[in-house]
């Protein structure tokens, strides 16, 4: 399909790229079933791109295809020291502190390569698309239903650069909330062993505090076929753990009516891979059928994360958390039961409004009474547009930082103990590339950071699975030392 640079691209109403191999299918969600569209890809031809990615694993998973699409149509990453003639910053809108960090970055990318045509996407540049295309240097802003046609957006604003068609002001595109379809797929290796696997994007739940939704708009899921063939091709290259990812994962099905729990009933049949984490999982949406799947699958780990956010019914509700405490309980104490070794994470935001002193107290003595392994600790940051900043009570700067600080020593007791509990066990560890003669790294099944040292370390380890005997912590505490010269096939954990 390729002749003389002009790429055949077939678009229909479907909402995410479907492949890229042999021709480039180019699906997006129009009001038209089948159109056809060209891409010159000649104008990408010899481009060097830079990337730079803010926020949480969706957007690093996101920026990785991105880079994959721009292979595909001949454009290189840059090495240290070349000029990039694209760059594409992958935005995070979390908190202000994000934000400011978007600006900084994206300052910083125009700086350093003066000349490149400079692409601004994510949840950053769909809730403020205005303001960030007023950053000198920024050519063109995709928001959250665009940058599914990264692709296409470049080519037709390259070709209006070389006709110097433009006025030379950024262009910004941007769909409404409301209008936010699209489903850009994504399963991409991360820099380590890990393929992340795009299964949900979007969030109809409009937490009091959270600007997601207008982000990334509605909850939307492709096909549960689609993302077994995705875990396939992981496979296929050699992939041995998949982390699914999504905004609020347990809410797969919206689009195709599916069930989560199908879905991952699905691939855990998938040959070849030997690991799935879920990256979190709403406590209403965590369902018993799951916690018990994952207590007897072949390759779902023993590892959950859970947002919290709260441990007082009453800040849950100013929240608009769709559960109590007594509910996330539960499913605590549920998982411990069917997997006593389960590492158990669980997110925590400090200094929301609303949040008085005696309302934190509940929160710290709930989180010391749960059987946790550790803590993301947020500190509550005001977001325009959100319904919180009606709640009048406020806390102050200094009180957010003294509750996380105290959250975050709660914590490290509570990882430490964990850890401390498994010495002397033996466990399957996937190690991860190290440079030479450094110490390996890699995770157990139930998530404990392990450490094998410079002389037992060897570049075949990488990306495999090896059996190890627990020993003491690491120098930092980071980590357990790991033994080797055990039978490779009598681990426990
Ligand atoms: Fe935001 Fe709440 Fe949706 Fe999580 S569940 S993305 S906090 S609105």
């Amino acid at each position: 399909m390729l002749k003389n640079g002009i790429k055949m691209t077939l678009m229909r109403n479907f909402s995410f790229f479907e492949s890229f191999s042999e021709y480039f299918v180019y699906l997006c969600a129009r009001k038209h079933d089948t159109l056809l569209y060209m891409i010159d890809t000649s104008v990408f031809q010899d481009k060097l791109a830079a990337y730079y990615t803010l926020g949480c694993k969706l957007n690093f998973s996101e920026t990785s295809t991105f880079g994959k699409m721009l292979q595909e149509m001949g454009v290189r990453t840059v090495q240290r020291g070349e000029q990039a003639d694209i760059c594409l910053i992958n935005t995070c809108s979390v908190t202000e502190v994000a934000d400011r960090k978007c600006r900084q970055a994206i300052r910083r990318l125009v700086r350093q390569n003066p000349a490149a045509f400079v692409v601004v996407t994510g949840c950053y540049a769909q809730l403020e698309a205005e303001e960030v295309s007023h950053i000198e240097g920024v050519d063109l802003v995709l928001g959250s239903n665009e940058k599914a046609h990264l692709i296409q957006f470049l080519s037709d604003a390259f070709i209006a650069r070389e006709r110097k068609a433009n006025d030379g002001a950024a262009a910004f595109y941007r769909e409404k909330t409301k209008d936010i379809k699209s489903f850009a797929p994504s399963c991409s290796r991360g820099n380590r062993t890990r393929y992340f696997l795009k299964v949900q994007d979007g969030c109809d739940y409009f937490c009091t505090y959270c600007t997601i939704p207008y982000a990334r708009g509605f909850s939307r899921n492709p096909t549960i076929a689609s993302l077994v063939a995705q875990a396939e091709q992981a496979a296929a290259e050699g992939g041995k753990e998949i982390v699914l990812t999504g905004v609020n994962i347990g809410d797969f099905g919206k689009t195709t009516g599916e069930r989560f729990i199908d879905l991952v009933r699905a691939l855990d049949a998938v040959e070849g891979i030997s690991r799935y984490r879920i990256s979190s999982l709403e406590p209403d949406l965590l369902s018993d059928e799951l916690i018990d799947f994952c207590a007897h699958s072949r390759a779902f780990m023993p590892h959950f994360h859970i947002p919290l956010q709260s441990g007082s019914d009453a800040v849950l509700k100013l929240m608009h958390r769709h559960y109590d405490r007594q509910l996330f309980a539960d499913k605590v104490l549920s998982i411990r039961e069917a997997m006593p070794d389960a590492f158990l994470g669980v997110d925590v935001m400090v200094g929301c409004r609303g949040e008085t002193p005696e309302c934190f107290e509940e929160t710290y003595e709930f989180l010391r009474s749960l059987p946790v392994t550790q803590l993301h600790v947020f500190p509550y940051s005001e977001r325009p547009g959100t319904s919180a900043l009606s709640i009048p009570y406020v806390v102050s700067e200094q009180d957010k930082k003294l509750r996380s600080h105290r959250l975050l020593t709660l914590s490290d007791e509570k990882t430490q103990a964990f850890y401390a509990a498994h010495r002397g066990m033996q466990a399957e560890v996937l190690f991860e590339k190290a440079t030479r003669g450094r110490a390996m790294h890699g995770f157990t099944r139930n998530y404990i950071r392990v450490e094998l040292s410079p002389a037992d370390a060897r570049p075949e380890f990488d990306n495999q699975l090896i059996h190890v005997r627990l020993g003491d912590f690491n120098h930092d505490k980071t980590a357990l030392r790991a033994q080797l010269a055990i039978p490779q096939t009598q681990s426990q954990l």
